[in-house]
């Protein structure tokens, strides 16, 4: 894509568009269009997104918001930035999404929105979510940072609740060069006040009614997503292509209790921005894969109530025991458009290697 992106990023010094302008315009309409919402709304990252989706409802101090414990830190410490609670819910263990039959319990008088993310590229399940919202009369917030482009049911991450969130980091999978985020909704009354929001709280230049700050996107960054908006497709199929590979190749060790594999979910289009398997002694296996030249990361290490922000908050991970569960043993083997067919193949066969070995530890059941 150089040679496009080199074009779009020097027509943005020719014109000197650096801030917002016509690239960034263009591109909230692209994007919009291929979430299948009616409006978003760019800023500069997706923590920004979340806290202007929060602020933008009026979410702050003294209301609670149920989400998952089981996610990058943003998607909750955005609810702390706000000013509001946190409340947390154990997830499922097949998707490591929010397990909607908990909400209920969840529930207070202070309950204000729900929020749901779409993790490692498959929406939540959001039927239960979407009539738990209208039941009790209270939003439904969409962190889809890593799901731009999946579907539930035929409706796109990000179009489904009262607003969503999501950010175009370079390792997402609509990913700038450098840092930015966008927040959607089909309210153009709350999308008129975001765009504020974003900009000082200032309608007219110089006098502000709301506290806002600076979340601007830069010309570059809308440039750069522009011309990769028009990849995504592409990019998709391909790490749809890879991760079909990995369950297929990998699918007898699952048999064999050695490994936890991820699925699709009915009614879902997975866009795999990860691909996160279970294994029992997760370090020393991929200490060992590493030792074979294989890179893999774990989304993620800690769940969110146990991180120390939280614990001096007087949080703890005790009634999220599936979350505790999967963050030992999750682990993200290596997925991304341009990973050539013998270099997965090479992922796959270490892992056989590994996994046949006899483990310190026998295998416990993987759930
Ligand atoms: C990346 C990410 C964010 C934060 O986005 P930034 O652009 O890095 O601020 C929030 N939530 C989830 C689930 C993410 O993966």
């Amino acid at each position: 894509m150089k040679p496009e992106i080199d074009e779009a990023v020097s027509e943005i010094f020719q014109k000197q568009a650096f801030v917002m302008g016509p690239a960034v315009a263009s591109f909230e309409k692209e994007v919009a269009d291929y979430i299948g919402v009616k409006n978003a709304i760019s800023c500069s990252s997706g923590t920004d997104a979340l806290v202007l989706a929060l602020k933008g409802l009026g979410i702050g101090p003294g209301d609670e918001v149920i989400t998952t414990p089981y996610s990058f830190f943003a998607s909750a410490s955005s609810i702390l930035l706000a000013g509001a609670t946190p409340v947390f819910v154990d997830i499922d263990p097949d998707t490591y999404n929010l397990n909607p039959s908990l909400l209920e319990d969840a529930f207070s008088e202070k309950t204000k929105a729900v929020l749901v993310v779409h993790l490692f590229g498959q929406c939540a399940d959001m039927s239960p979510v979407l009539s738990f919202g209208q039941e009790h009369n209270i939003h439904v917030i969409e962190d889809f940072a890593q799901s731009v482009g999946a579907t539930y049911q035929g409706r796109g991450a990000g179009s489904m609740g009262t607003v969503g969130a999501t950010s175009f980091y370079p390792t997402k999978n609509l990913g700038g060069a450098g840092e930015g985020g966008a927040v959607t909704t089909n309210s153009s009354a709350l999308a008129e006040h975001l765009k504020y929001l974003r900009v000082h709280g200032m309608k007219e230049r110089y006098y502000h009614d709301n506290l806002g700050w600076n979340s601007r996107m830069g010309g570059v960054q809308a440039a750069v997503l522009n011309v990769k908006l028009k990849h995504l497709d592409k990019m998709v199929l391909r790490r749809r292509q890879l991760a079909n590979r990995y369950i297929s190749a990998l699918s007898s060790l699952e048999k064999d209790g050695r490994l936890f594999l991820p699925s699709t979910s009915e009614g879902n289009e997975h866009v795999w921005n990860q691909f996160v398997v279970r294994v029992e002694n997760r370090d020393e296996v991929r200490g060992q894969l590493m030792e074979r030249g294989i890179p893999t990361d774990i989304f993620y290490p800690k769940t969110i109530s146990a991180q120390k922000v939280f614990l001096d908050r007087g949080y703890d991970d005790q009634n999220t025991p599936i979350a505790s569960f999967c963050a030992d043993r999750a682990l993200a083997l290596p997925i991304f458009p341009e990973l050539r067919d013998e270099e997965q193949q090479m992922v796959i066969s270490a892992l056989e290697q590994v996994l046949s070995k006899k483990l310190s530890v026998e295998p416990t059941k993987l759930i």
